[in-house]
Parts: structure tokens; sequence; C-alpha cells
């Protein structure tokens, strides 16, 4: 029956890391002892201040339409974290609160991007971007990134894909899947490139602001020569713990706040109210339980470097933030247990789940084969179990 549905949804991949955790759940369910770490979300549980928010705005009876761009305080609240966390100055009409920060992108796509024009997206790269840019119909042009360069790609990259069909650069710092976080003089790099082609936009995807092992965030916006460009994401998710509160935001010249506050009028009216109202006392609220769960998430991070480190031919990078570690695996490419050939990074992550029931995710789903992404956000008792695991499966590999 795909026939009768529309080429865009046909064209459309699935969402490989929400794929590997409904495998999961399914896994699970029938009764498998499966170690998920394929999903990268929080397994802390949203502060108590915040869940009472909720509470509260029940009780008070906001329960109804909000502005389409969220409520007023909850905008003001988030200029206000804007100018304390990161010294941007953003108006409230600036700010549109979306279902969460995925959604944010989704919108500033859709509403840049006509058939055709070209996305520069460094590789790897956040699983949803190419799909969300197929979505518009625009042309995602990679350059990508090796794990010798941090995975970060050079201004001369950037330069050499730019085409006079470019719209827009689409990137997260810290980055979805590789932990890796571009320095202020990095930034500034990049930042002079665009300065010299003002048609340019570009989204910076500052997800994980606040898990950041190597000190202050760095938001691109900061550069003013370049800010009138800039679409900065940011949202609820992965600082506070709040993924299924579904609430992110972008903070974008008027213009697009405006067309994006359209597009979402007729689409989703509003993200909840109920939500909104715990993503303000999450705004309001100061970060010390968020640097509760960074430590956390540094001490998993060195857990899990070390414990990779004992296995041969998986070579890993230092991710300086996000909860992810993204090793090569080229080493057990043509490898086999005498049933199993490994023959790309999906007959890896297969065989990794099948003999010991641990998920992981393929790196070709982040646009770069013979990759491996491993969320170490769970518990340093599972990280431990699933590590040994995986190097007992690995070691079967001749
Ligand atoms: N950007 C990146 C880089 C992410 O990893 C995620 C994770 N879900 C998102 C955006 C979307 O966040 P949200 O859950 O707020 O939609
Ligand atoms: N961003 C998380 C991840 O990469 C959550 C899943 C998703 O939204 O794709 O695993």
């Amino acid at each position: 029956m795909e026939h009768i549905l529309s080429n865009r949804i046909n064209n459309l991949s699935e969402s490989a890391t929400l794929a590997m955790a409904c495998l999961c759940r399914e896994l699970k369910l029938q009764g498998h002892n499966v170690i998920d770490l394929s999903l990268g979300e929080p397994d802390f549980n949203t502060p108590d201040i915040v869940k009472n928010a909720a509470k509260a705005a029940i009780d008070n009876n906001f329960t109804f339409y909000t502005p389409v761009s969220g409520y007023l305080d909850l905008r003001k609240a988030i200029c206000n974290k804007l100018k304390r966390d990161n010294n941007l100055d953003y108006a409230p009409d600036q700010i549109v609160v979306s279902n969460g920060a995925k959604h944010s992108i989704a919108n500033a796509v859709l509403c840049l991007v006509n058939p055709g024009d070209e996305v520069i997206v460094p590789a790897p790269y956040w699983v949803s971007y190419s799909e969300i840019i197929k979505l518009a119909e625009g042309v995602p042009v990679y350059i990508e990134a090796k794990i010798d360069s941090d995975f970060k790609v050079t201004p001369e990259q950037v330069e050499a894909a730019i085409t006079p069909k470019t719209k827009l650069f689409l990137f997260s710092s810290p980055c979805n899947p590789t932990g890796s976080v571009y320095s202020r003089e990095e930034l500034k790099k990049l930042a002079d490139v665009f300065a010299k082609h003002k048609n340019i936009y570009i989204i910076s995807d500052e997800i994980y602001e606040h898990i950041n092992f190597n000190g202050g965030h760095q938001s691109l916006a900061q550069f003013d020569f370049i800010k009138e460009n800039v679409i900065t994401i940011n949202g609820v998710s992965k600082g506070f713990a709040m993924t299924g509160w579904r609430i992110g935001y972008m903070a974008a010249p008027k213009f697009i706040a405006k067309a994006c506050d359209k597009l979402q009028g007729q689409i989703t009216s509003a993200p909840s109210s109920i939500a909104q109202k715990a993503a303000l006392m999450a705004m309001n609220t100061d970060l010390s339980v968020v640097r509760e769960m960074v430590k956390v998430f540094k001490e998993r991070r060195d857990l899990v470097l070390s414990l990779l480190k004992e296995i041969p031919g998986l070579k890993t990078n230092t991710p300086e933030g996000a909860f992810y570690v993204y090793p090569e695996i080229s080493y057990y490419i043509g490898k086999s247990d005498g049933k199993t050939t490994i023959k790309t990074d999906d007959d890896f992550c297969m065989y990794i789940l099948k003999s010991v029931q641990v998920a992981i995710v393929p790196g070709s789903a982040f646009g770069t084969p013979n990759y491996i992404r491993i969320s170490y956000a769970t518990s340093n008792d599972l990280l431990i179990e699933a590590i040994k695991r995986i190097k007992k499966a690995l070691s079967e590999l001749k």
C-alpha cells in the first residue's frame, strides 16, 4: 500500500535512534535482558520543583490554548536565561517555544529552505537533520570531520562547500553523536566564514549546552557580526531531564520567529500549557540540579572511555560534552565469528544486539559508516556490564 502514501513520507527514513529504542522495548517485553545504550536521554528524573510547577499549573487551570509561540512569561524567562547563561540579548517576540528542540529545528528548516536549496551539515550529524532537510525538499551537503580532527569541521571545509545555492548551515555543539564541543576560537573562525556570506543562515543546535565538561558553553550568536543570521536552538529535554515534556525553543531574528509562529499555528497551535509552566520553572531555577547531573555524566564518560580502551581495535576520542562516545570500528569490518561476518556498522550493531543483548546505534545513521554511537546516559553498573558483554562478543570475531 506504500504507493498510496505521499512521496514525501516514502522518501523519509525512520529515526534510527528511535527505531533502535523501539526494538529494545520489544525485546525486553519478550523477556530478553537487553541493555539499552541506544537512546540519548538522561536517566535522571525531572527535578521535583519542575514536577510541582506542572501540578500547580493543572490546579490553577493553565489548561487552555496558549499563545502560539508560548506564554509570554516563559518567553521572557527564556530571554533572561539567554542573557544570564549566554550573554545574548533577545526580546520575547524573537522566541518561539515548540514541542521539543526537534520541532524547533523542523520549524526553522521548513521556514527557510526552498526546494533545491542546499544545507551544509557537518558529519557525523544528528539523525534527524538529514530527514528534516529532505522533508523541506532541501539538499543536504555533508562535510565530514574524522575522529583525528576531534570530529570538528574546519573553516576551510565550510568555505569549500558553499555554493550560490547554500541557504543554511546546521550543526550541534556539544555534538550528538560525537560529544565534541567547538571552542570559542573555533566558532569565531566559522563565524568569520559566514560573515562573508550574508545570505546563509545558521542553525546552532545547543540542546546539550549544560552537558559540557570543559567549562562554559559557547553560543554562536555571541558574534554580533553574524547574530542576525543565527537561529539558536535549545530546550529543557537534556539539561533538565525533561525529554517527555516536549519543550524546546528557538531564538531567532524577528522575521524568522514570526514565520515559525505562523507555521506552528497551522500545525500544532502551541506546545502543551502544562509543560510550558514546568519549563518556566526550569528556566528560573538555579542550575545546581543540572550541575549534579553533569558531574555524574562526566564520571560515566571517564568510566566508559577507560573500559573501551581495554577492547582491541576500538578507537575513541575524548568527548567534552553530551553523553555519547563515538568509537571507530573499522578494525572489525570483515571479521567473523564463524557464522556472521561483519560487513558494515549495521552488521556490527546487530551482531552485538543478537549475541550479547546490548543496543547501540550504527554510525551510518549519523552519516559516517564504520563508527558506532554508545549512549552512556545510564547507571555505572549497566555500563560496566554492557561493555563487558561487548568485549566478550568482539573477542569471538576473527
Ligand atoms: N538536537 C539534538 C542534537 C538532539 O540530540 C536532540 C535529542 N532528542 C534534539 C535536538 C531534540 O531534542 P528534543 O527532545 O527537545 O526534541
Ligand atoms: N536525541 C536523542 C538521540 O539521539 C533522542 C532520540 C531522538 O530524538 O532521535 O538518541
